[in-house]
């Protein structure tokens, strides 16, 4: 099902707009979207032989789809890896993972910092299951080290985190899961292929939300796993085949549209929050800005060199407060202020979307996990688009420039 009629060693920018399933008989040049859930077989034997797996084919909805492989081969390629399986958003990219790759008795180790969700499913859920976890501080390597176990088969980080940006060393995980026996997963939505590739640092897989950033214009839900091809075919697809965790082919179209543009909106978007973190650092309202690109953000250096120099989309900051009830309310009236950017706990929009997280995102989590993961109440998230810039900081300053 692979693209044969490009050629080789072609550059991810290229691969972006180019790689997908080979174009059908009506020559379409934009990717064609298949909307079907079962196949016509061409013949009882090939059938058989497709439904056993020992011939390419597509058989039904749940297992594969032309337009949902389309997104999954053009993600493989653009963050190096042989292969790609997709899930109906980020979270259920994460459950398929772990299912796959863990059982009752298993240890997984994951950053105290990670997003929600995936903290409560790690943490609640699996745990329900008897997957045993252990959280750590994003960036004490020291921390991880000592939590792996003889029964640790997971590391997962995410870099930089939501919403403090943290940035983790990914070769340094992969050689302390690798010592350990164990694999390393990357969490890649804040960063992207476009600027950094985990598996070119010694990660075994790297998990997407497509809702984010690969989308890029806020319509669709999507998830994939980028891994080897030998994961991919005997681990995650036999968890999706029964798990039916299946990305619609209508959001893989969307997504796969939305990749073209990746680079370039990584790049427009990411300049425009170094502008913004530059603004608030120096607005008298703020107490602390967190933003990778910064000199002043404690992981700097190491973002610069994993993340191609640049520092992503997404920045926080605290407001100035006495205390956690009247931090709490100067957020908020920061928010409520606001005439353009959205009120939206997504990121990754065109559009620039502000947010409080430990009321939303982070709400879900107890006060202790919240504290853990250094959510005070007076954070606010910019997940910045390709607005003008000093209209982003006129919005912003409508709220900053009034608090009581
Ligand atoms: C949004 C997000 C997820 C979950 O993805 P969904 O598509 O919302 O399920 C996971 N990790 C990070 C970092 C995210 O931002």
């Amino acid at each position: 099902m692979t693209n044969k009629n490009l050629p080789s060693n072609l550059h991810p920018d290229t691969l972006a707009v180019r790689m997908a399933v080979e174009r059908s008989q009506y020559g379409e040049n934009s990717e064609a979207l298949y909307l079907t859930s079962g196949y016509v077989q061409p013949s009882a034997e090939a059938a058989a032989r497709r439904f056993a797996g020992d011939e390419d084919g597509f058989t039904y909805g749940r297992y594969g789809n032309p337009t949902v492989a389309s997104f999954e081969q053009r993600l493989a390629a653009m963050e190096g890896t042989e292969a790609a399986i997709s899930a109906a958003s980020g979270m259920s990219a994460i459950l398929m993972m772990c299912m796959a790759l863990l059982k009752a008795g298993d240890h997984i180790v994951c950053s105290r910092s990670m997003f929600g969700s995936t903290i409560r499913l790690v943490g609640t859920d699996l745990a329900r299951f008897g997957i045993e976890s252990s959280f750590v501080a994003q960036t004490d390597l020291a921390a991880w080290k000592s939590a792996v176990r003889g029964n640790t088969r997971l590391l997962f980080a995410e870099t930089p985190t939501n919403p403090l940006t943290e940035v983790c060393d990914i070769a340094a995980l992969a050689e302390i899961a690798h010592n350990a026996g164990a694999l390393l997963a990357v969490d890649n939505c804040f960063a992207t292929p476009a600027l950094q590739r985990p598996v070119t640092l010694g990660a075994d897989v790297v998990m997407h939300s497509g809702t984010k950033f690969l989308d890029g214009q806020g319509r669709v839900m999507a998830g994939a796993l980028c891994a080897s091809q030998q994961l991919v075919t005997e681990k995650f697809l036999p968890v999706l085949k029964s798990g039916g965790m299946t990305l619609a082919p209508f959001n893989a179209w969307v997504v796969l549209k939305g990749m073209e543009t990746l680079a370039i909106r990584m790049q427009a978007q990411s300049a425009r929050a170094l502008d913004l973190a530059q603004w608030l650092q120096d607005n008298p309202a703020v107490q602390r800005v967190y933003y990778p690109g910064l000199a002043s953000h404690p992981q700097h250096k190491l973002a610069m060199a994993q993340q191609g120099g640049v520092g992503g989309a997404v920045l926080s900051f605290e407001v100035k407060a006495t205390d956690p009830e009247q931090a709490r309310a100067r957020a908020f009236h920061v928010l409520d202020s606001m005439q353009l950017l959205s009120l939206s706990t997504n990121l990754g929009d065109t559009k620039t979307l502000a947010a409080h997280p430990a009321s939303t995102s982070h709400g879900r989590l107890t006060e202790v996990q919240r504290q853990d993961a250094g959510i005070g109440q007076g954070l606010i998230r910019v997940a910045v688009g390709l607005e003008h810039i000093d209209d982003v900081t006129a919005d912003l300053a409508r709220g900053l420039d009034t608090l009581k």
